[in-house]
């Protein structure tokens, strides 16, 4: 299958009081044009600062210090500036930001900041732009004429969500990136965004990116699952043998984490330890290796590389499979 997006060897640093990090390390993953690709791991893993770079919208002074992001129809995101970049935000990428990243602007209704996004990207005929948005705000269970007159603190958490997905595709985009679309919100509304998404997803044709901590959520939408700790990306495939058959250690004890998954709250356990953050992270060997049960001597001194061990599945891990997940 081909891919619409590509990232190869993608290294993003921030600035630390240790001086600069990285959240992400030589990360290559490729999001397969029509799928919903769901991106994993525990808070601090890098999941956002991945899904940030696909915008070239990390930022300063966290910088992409090494790598691509190969956008289809649009060339390598990471050098692109200036006018041409804020054509692909919200042009052919729409991003549904974390909802701590804010970008709804609180001081502006929902109807202006739309006009302000289509004049940004030159939309000749705005009337069409807002009937559009109202479409598609209808579609969503929301009230469009309603929603464009309010202001961000007039709408509730779920109602917020919809909102950014309506900004993210008014424009017409090819790929979607929602960062955390149902954290903070009760099970009713997650379920009500999800199903939009699918929606959505499959009606326009999209090349979607859902990054969650929480697999549960992932498990039921995403064709594929990245799974990501400390950084690097440790393991991916398509989901249903990812979950089936986990061949990282981590993978295993996130899956074993989520009672969603394994139908059983009694045998759900927390991931014990801490996951790490930019300055704990282990700078030699492996990431996890201070939180995993396989952990042997020479996960102290190599970074176990990602490779492929099975069709359309990768791995980052020195263990010997142990025949479960083969
Ligand atoms: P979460 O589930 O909490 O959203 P995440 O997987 O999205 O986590 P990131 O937000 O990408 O993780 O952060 C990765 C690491 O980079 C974390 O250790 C975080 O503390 C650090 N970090 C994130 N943003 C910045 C920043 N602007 N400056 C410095 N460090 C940062
Ligand atoms: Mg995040």
């Amino acid at each position: 299958t081909a891919a619409e997006v590509s990232v190869s060897g993608l290294t993003v640093l921030y600035s630390t009081d240790q001086g600069e990090l990285p959240a992400v390390s030589r990360a290559s993953v490729d999001l397969p044009t029509g799928k919903i690709t769901g991106l994993v791991g525990e808070s601090g893993s890098g999941k956002s600062t991945l899904a940030l770079s696909m915008m070239n919208a990390v930022p300063a002074p966290g910088r992409i210090s090494e790598g691509s992001i190969e956008v289809n129809g649009v060339g390598d995101v990471t050098k692109l500036e200036g006018k041409a970049l804020r054509r692909v935000r919200g042009g052919a990428l729409g991003y549904v930001f974390q909802a701590s990243q804010n970008s709804l602007n609180p001081l502006k209704t929902i109807g202006k900041q739309l006009l302000d996004l289509g004049r940004a990207h030159d939309v000749k005929d705005l009337r069409e732009l807002v009937h559009r948005a109202k479409e598609l705000a209808d579609r969503m269970g929301l009230d469009g004429d309603r929603v464009l007159d309010s202001y961000q603190h007039e709408l509730s958490g779920g109602m917020r969500q919809r909102v950014g997905i309506v900004l993210a595709l008014v424009l017409n985009a090819k790929v979607l990136v929602l960062d955390e679309p149902t954290t903070a919100l009760d099970m009713l509304s997650q379920s009500a965004v999800l199903d939009i998404v699918r929606t959505v997803h499959r009606e326009r044709g999209l090349t979607t990116l859902v990054v969650t901590h929480d697999m549960g959520v992932v498990s039921e939408l995403a064709d594929r699952l990245v799974v990501m700790y400390g950084g690097r990306i440790v393991e991916d495939g398509p989901t249903t043998e990812l979950l089936q058959h986990p061949a990282h250690p981590y993978t295993r004890a996130l899956i074993t984490a989520t009672a969603r998954i394994t139908g059983d709250t009694a045998t759900a356990r927390a991931l014990p330890g801490r996951p790490p953050d930019l300055t704990t992270v282990p700078r030699t060997g492996c990431v996890f290796r201070e939180r995993c049960a396989l952990a042997m001597d020479v996960c102290a001194e190599t970074e176990p590389e990602l490779l492929a061990w099975a069709p359309d599945r990768r791995r980052a891990c020195h263990a010997e499979p142990t025949g479960a997940e083969a």
